[in-house]
């Protein structure tokens, strides 16, 4: 395609040309009809001197100035000799006879030559030419001119559109193209730090204490903290973005940087704000542009949860989890349906002895292409997506129906924390018992610390409420959170489940014995009977046992199993095995 001045010059040219050429044809054409006329003119002239000689021969005499412009090429046409012209319209020249009188005319029409008119013409033509090519300057100059103004209007809309008007920040869009850049530039290994900041407070901002000038302060204390070297982008009304490479380390540059965001002083103004930051890095958590700044997302995220100040690094389980989010939440609901959701059963033995005395139901969901998914990953999902009311349900129901063929054996049952704040949890335990026709004091209900602390005098409540049933109330993972030995006596439990982390420390570290001893003999000071989790080795069930747990629970005893693994450890048991044998 041609340019706007390349098709004035082509216009110009092609003018300029069109006109010489028409001059050219014309003046061509003027000669040729002028050399006819002068054939046609000399001819006529030699037949009107052979007329006058014959009538007059030598004797008559012509006037020799006609004779010279008869002799050129002068444009006379029809020329005659007449004794007695019949048209005065036409030029005459009167032929003098021997005697000195007028013998006759020569007549003519005076037509004018057209290579003359094309002669005259060719200033003008010449003139046209000129006005032409002067004009297309002018044209061309003109246009050069508007496309260097365009060109420049263009740069001025380019920037607005790329970066943020109330900071002059790269927005969104020009911060990836930035980044973009910033991860091919990237020489060899060095590392490149996508950071995503954070601030909270700034909508809260009202009118009078102008947000637009605080979000400009903080953007400008952003850039000043940060290394010349960052590229710092608003690419949200309350986010930023900042781009470094080279640097390993860059958890200081951040601190620093939202130190200086959130200062008091920023606007002399009482007005608060609080940032937190996440960031990927290439080539440790990604390698392309996509990858990196979805991870830095997640890992904002979670800072977020963190709260005001924090600054998270990515961790490869984040992508798992939120992979796993919106995977769970749609296949859950499907895989209840389809069956793929059981139960299994994890035997749990009296210390004294080592009989089996009751299961733990653990729910197991292995998906048909995933394989297993496990209940620490997608209960959290359910309770989120509102499916854990149903999940709950087909847990206690299954599991009490399957606890029928162990009448020796209680079954413990977890209940997440939402079930347990529901106060219809004491409904469905109810009705569950009804259906499945399980003495109630072979259920025990196993819930977590979290539950408690929320909300105690309700909890109180529905443990009394549980209790009215019948059942028992176990407290699962103690120890794994809040550890808060006082508050334990407030809750009417039965029993206390010692979280496995406890056991981890037994025979390697010296004090690990002296702190799960010394949880033991509370709990049981208490009045409650005392299970300890996830026993895996010989020494730490002597060790548990000597420390005065009741029962004891984990893979040195038997891993969770379908509930038939159950029933032909229960019939190896009565054939007089030994407790050892439920670890075969
Ligand atoms: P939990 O209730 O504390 O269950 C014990 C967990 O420890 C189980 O993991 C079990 O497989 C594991 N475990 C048992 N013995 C050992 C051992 O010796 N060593 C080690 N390393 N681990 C051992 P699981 O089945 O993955 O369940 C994880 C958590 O998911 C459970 O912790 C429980 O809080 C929750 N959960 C499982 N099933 C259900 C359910 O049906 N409903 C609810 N609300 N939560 C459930
Ligand atoms: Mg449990
Ligand atoms: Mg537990």
């Amino acid at each position: 395609m041609l340019s706007a001045s390349q098709w004035i010059a082509v216009l110009a040219i092609v003018a300029v040309g069109a006109t010489m050429i028409t001059a050219a044809v014309g003046y061509e054409m003027a000669r040729r009809s002028d050399e006819k006329l002068w054939t046609e003119q000399r001819a006529s002239l030699r037949n009107a001197m052979a007329e006058f000689r014959g009538l007059f021969g030598r004797s008559g005499s012509i006037d020799p100035g006609f004779v010279r412009m008869a002799e050129q090429n002068a444009g006379l046409k029809d020329l005659k000799f007449e004794t007695n012209p019949a048209s005065s319209q036409r030029e005459m020249q009167p032929a003098i006879d021997a005697q000195g009188r007028i013998a006759g005319f020569f007549t003519w029409d005076r037509v004018h030559p057209m290579t003359e008119t094309m002669n005259r013409l060719m200033p003008l033509i010449a003139g046209i030419a000129i006005v032409l090519v002067i004009f297309a300057g002018v044209a061309l100059g003109m246009l050069r001119r508007a496309q260097r103004d365009l060109a420049a209007s263009e740069a001025q809309a380019q920037r607005a559109a790329d970066s943020d008007k109330l900071t002059g920040l790269p927005n969104h869009a020009k911060m990836l193209e930035l980044l973009d850049l910033a991860l091919a530039e990237r020489a060899g290994p060095e590392i490149t730090s996508f950071v995503l900041i954070e601030v909270d407070g700034l909508a809260d901002v009202d009118a009078q204490c102008g947000n637009d000038e605080l979000v400009a302060a903080v953007a400008n204390a952003l850039q000043q903290a940060l290394p010349p070297s960052a590229t710092v982008g608003r690419i949200g009304s309350d986010k930023f973005a900042v781009a470094i490479t080279g640097a390993d380390e860059v958890e200081p540059a951040i601190r620093a940087a939202l130190d200086a965001m959130t200062r008091p002083d920023l606007t002399g103004t009482a007005v608060r704000v609080s940032a937190h930051a996440g960031f990927a890095q290439t080539p440790r958590h990604a390698t392309t542009r996509g990858e990196l700044t979805r991870r830095a997302e997640l890992a904002l995220r979670a800072a977020a949860e963190k709260g005001p100040g924090a600054i998270v690094g990515f961790d490869m389980s984040f992508d798992v989890a939120s992979a796993d989010h919106k995977f769970i939440t749609r296949e859950l609901p499907r895989a209840l349906e389809a069956n793929e959701l059981e139960l299994h059963y994890q035997p749990i033995v009296a210390a004294n002895g080592g009989k089996m005395v009751g299961v733990e139901a653990l729910l197991r969901w292995t998906h048909p292409v995933r394989g297993p998914i496990g209940p620490a990953v997608f209960i959290p999902v359910a309770e989120q997506m509102g499916f854990m009311e149903v999940l709950g349900a087909f847990v206690l129901r299954r599991a009490l129906m399957e606890a029928k063929r162990w009448p020796d054996l209680y079954v413990a049952v977890n209940l997440s924390p939402l079930q347990v704040r529901d106060a219809s949890i004491v409904d469905l335990v109810r009705a569950a018992l009804r259906e499945s026709g399980v003495a109630p004091e072979r259920l025990v209900l196993e819930i977590t610390e979290g539950v408690l602390i929320d909300n105690p005098e309700e909890m109180v409540q529905r443990i009394d409420d549980l209790h009215a049933l019948g059942v028992s109330v176990a407290l699962d993972d103690f120890g794994s959170g809040y550890s808060n030995l006082g508050y334990l006596q407030r809750f009417p439990l039965d029993k206390l489940k010692i979280d496995r982390s406890f056991v981890a420390g037994l025979g390697t570290s010296a004090n690990g014995g002296v702190i799960i001893q010394a949880i033991v003999a509370l709990g049981r000071a208490l009045g409650l009977s005392v299970l300890v989790e996830g026993v895996e080795t010989e020494q730490q069930r002597v060790l548990l046992r000597l420390a005065g747990c009741d029962e004891m629970q984990g893979y040195l005893f038997a891993k969770p199993a379908p509930a038939r693994a159950i029933d032909r450890l229960l019939a190896q048991a009565r054939q007089g095995r030994t407790p050892e044998a439920l670890t075969a």
